[in-house]
């Protein structure tokens, strides 16, 4: 029917026709588990819709005087548990239908770590390598004033995603202080802590891939000191997460940047090579021989932690993929036709919306710092995510066991549960 929003093509439940989006894997992975639970169809069917996404020009002086014109989005899909939360990505890929797939993603990570946020996620088409500092300031500073009526401390709290650091999450909170007339650290987390950023932020995505790793292991009886660990990708997520498993005593064989990948057999010293944001493209700049990306996600290891781009674990290479557990720690990296081979073929995969889950949690602490006015101690913050990771992916695994299903559907069960019981009380008006 013309203009229902409703109309859609059939998604089918198994494996199918790739690329896919993260929009059409996220549709896909909702149908999936609202099958697996007794859910109210009404709530499906709101859930398969983002609430709100605002699209925007952004135009930015360039430093030679010329002006180019942007684009950007700020998808809001639900938030019936609390503000939308999801971070913001500089990226020359981004879509409205990625910050919708993706938002919906943030939608259940906040649900299953039981933190009260809804689901948001945002971006500005761009290669932020191809932007100075000050075109970079520029462009963060009047993206936030074009998207400043839907975001604020109590409505949507962005915070930094691919492409984004502290020092853009800075001059958000800085351009909506200045227009509101009052600093407001609680518009968006991520920040540096001189400006009211928690400690333990920037570590904690990677920080939870390993604790989650941890749990994951240890319920398959693989010791971490005889657990061999591949991880795609040495940015925040995939470096924090390999040097974490290093020192709890797991093997790292190899690790990658956009150029290539490094794999060493006897294990690699991961804390002497600097992260992307310490010195970009490290992993291989210094490295005597290179291995293609794709073949490191091929290695005979015990653990693969995808943790660089989405829809890196395709039908296309899924066939090949040796490890003997998946643990996502980039969003989305493997399709949902990958997942049903994997799954298929007695892999188990723990979900992104469960082990990376530990940025938004320290986002959370953030807030609860910024409107309590109270810093926590860089000790607080460790104890409280490790409780918080531990208590989800025991959720998770209890839903895991007791249903025999995929952690993936485990993870969905637990969020969409609560989600569901929100819409549920709340009721829909008018
Ligand atoms: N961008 C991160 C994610 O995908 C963090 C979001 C946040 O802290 O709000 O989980």
């Amino acid at each position: 029917m013309a203009g229902n929003v409703s109309s859609k093509p059939p998604r089918p439940e198994g494996p199918s026709n790739e690329p896919e989006t993260a929009l059409e894997t996220a549709r896909r992975q909702l149908a999936r588990a609202g099958s697996q639970i007794d859910i109210s169809d009404n709530v499906l069917e709101r859930l398969d819709h983002p609430a709100k996404v605002t699209e925007v020009t952004v135009p930015v002086e360039r430093d030679d005087g010329s002006v180019d014109v942007f684009t950007g989005f700020r998808a809001q899909h639900d938030s019936v548990r609390g503000p939308y939360k999801g971070g913001l990505r500089f990226h020359p890929d981004v879509t409205r239908d990625e910050c919708v797939g993706l938002s919906m993603w943030m939608t259940w990570k906040c649900a299953v770590m039981d933190i009260p946020f809804g689901g948001a996620k945002g971006g500005v088409v761009v290669d932020p390598k191809s932007l100075s500092e000050d075109e970079r300031e520029r462009l963060t500073r009047r993206f936030t004033q074009e998207i400043r009526d839907v975001i604020g401390p109590t409505r949507d709290i962005p915070a930094p995603d691919m492409g984004t650091d502290s020092q853009a999450m800075a001059w958000i909170m800085d351009a909506y202080s200045m227009q509101q007339g009052e600093t407001i650290p609680g518009v968006v987390t991520g920040k540096p802590p001189s400006v009211g950023g928690s400690y333990g932020r920037e570590e904690a995505p990677g920080h939870s891939v390993a604790i989650v790793t941890r749990e994951t292991c240890e319920y398959y009886d693989m010791p971490l000191e005889e657990t061999t660990v591949a991880v795609q990708g040495f940015g925040s997520v995939g470096a924090n997460a390999a040097r974490k498993l290093e020192e709890w005593g797991a093997t790292v064989v190899a690790i990658s940047d956009v150029n290539g990948a490094i794999y060493e057999p006897n294990g690699i010293d991961v804390a002497s090579i600097p992260a992307h944001d310490e010195e970009p493209e490290a992993v291989t700049s210094t490295a005597d021989d290179v291995i293609p990306n794709d073949e490191l996600l091929e290695l005979d290891v015990d653990v693969l932690i995808p943790a660089a781009v989405g829809n890196v674990i395709t039908k296309a290479n899924v066939d090949d993929i040796q490890a003997d557990l998946v643990i996502e720690g980039a969003n989305g990296p493997t399709t949902f036709a990958a997942a049903a081979i994997l799954e298929e073929r007695g892999i188990p995969v723990v979900p992104d919306i469960l082990a990376n889950a530990g940025g938004v949690t320290v986002s959370y602490f953030e807030w609860l710092q910024d409107i309590n006015r109270r810093a926590w101690s860089l000790e607080e913050v460790t104890a409280e995510l490790e409780a918080e990771m531990v208590t989800a992916w025991n959720a998770v695994r209890s839903e895991v066991e007791s249903r025999d299903v995929s952690w993936r559907d485990g993870a969905y069960i637990v969020a969409l549960s609560r989600i569901a019981e929100a819409h549920e009380v709340r009721g829909l008006w008018p």
